[in-house]
């Protein structure tokens, strides 16, 4: 059995007073949402302040990205040691806006996911396909290209204790959601493909879809064999509707 997580995405969203409110919401409606992994991930200069109100709960704090260099000359780069001091247990790595932003190749993405699991840390892999690609029938070349980057070279345990995310670029912040086939055709793939490496791995691998999720349509994505939670950006900023997703997992 896979226990399913939901990821809270803040994305550059808060500020201090913001977040505090937020977290209190959070914790207040927390107790609907038992026996599933609950995690948010905050702008990285609040994450200090996001795990001190965390503090004793058993909600998880996530970075949204990290240098895989541990320490030297990175100007304004933040290491997974320095997120370790501040009780940081998971790093998106890979996400779409990071990829099309900030120029990260999937070269670059694997060497953070590698470095994430190397510092005992749990990587979220972001994959997934713009409109163009999907249009052009090319989804599951895309993202299988995308996450086969990352798999290379890593042993059983880590393609297992990883989690990946697929994240349909054209969902992201649209309000546009994949159907729940649609993403459970992608998710079946994905999975295929880490049991290629590994059965076990395949079968244990979580992989959590992400894109428009809102307190309406989570139930039926969650619903789906191959999709084990969700990725949240918008609906992650408001303690309700995120609680809501979370009880849907
Ligand atoms: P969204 O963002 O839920 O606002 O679409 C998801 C994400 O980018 O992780």
């Amino acid at each position: 059995m896979r226990r399913s997580i939901v990821a809270g995405n803040w994305k550059m969203n808060g500020n201090l007073e913001v977040n505090a409110e937020l977290i209190a919401g959070i914790l207040k409606e927390k107790s609907s949402a038992q026996g599933i992994e609950v995690l948010v991930c905050p702008p990285a200069i609040y994450v200090a302040q996001v795990s001190g109100l965390l503090e004793g709960s058993d909600i998880g704090v996530g970075a949204q990205n990290a240098s895989a260099f541990e320490s030297g000359a990175f100007t304004g780069e933040v290491s997974l040691p320095m997120l370790a001091d501040f009780a940081v247990r998971y790093v998106i790595v890979g996400h779409s806006e990071r990829r099309a932003l900030f120029a990260e190749s999937d070269g670059q993405v694997a060497e953070k996911a590698r470095a994430v699991l190397l510092a005992g840390m749990t990587p979220i892999v972001c994959v997934g396909e713009t409109l163009e690609e999907r249009e052009a029938g090319g989804t599951l070349e895309v993202v299988s290209r995308q996450l086969r980057a990352v798999c290379d070279g890593l042993d059983a345990d880590q393609l297992a204790g990883m989690v990946v995310a697929y994240e349909p670029v054209w969902a992201i912040g649209t309000g546009r959601t994949a159907t729940p086939e649609q993403a459970q055709e992608v998710h079946a793939a994905l999975r295929a493909l880490i049991a290629e490496a590994d059965g076990k791995a395949g079968l244990e691998v979580r992989i959590l879809y992400g894109g428009s999720v809102n307190a309406e349509n989570a139930a039926q994505l969650f619903d789906k064999p191959d999709i084990d939670g969700g990725l949240v950006g918008g609906a992650s900023l408001k303690a309700k509707d995120f609680i809501a997703i979370c009880s849907a997992a």
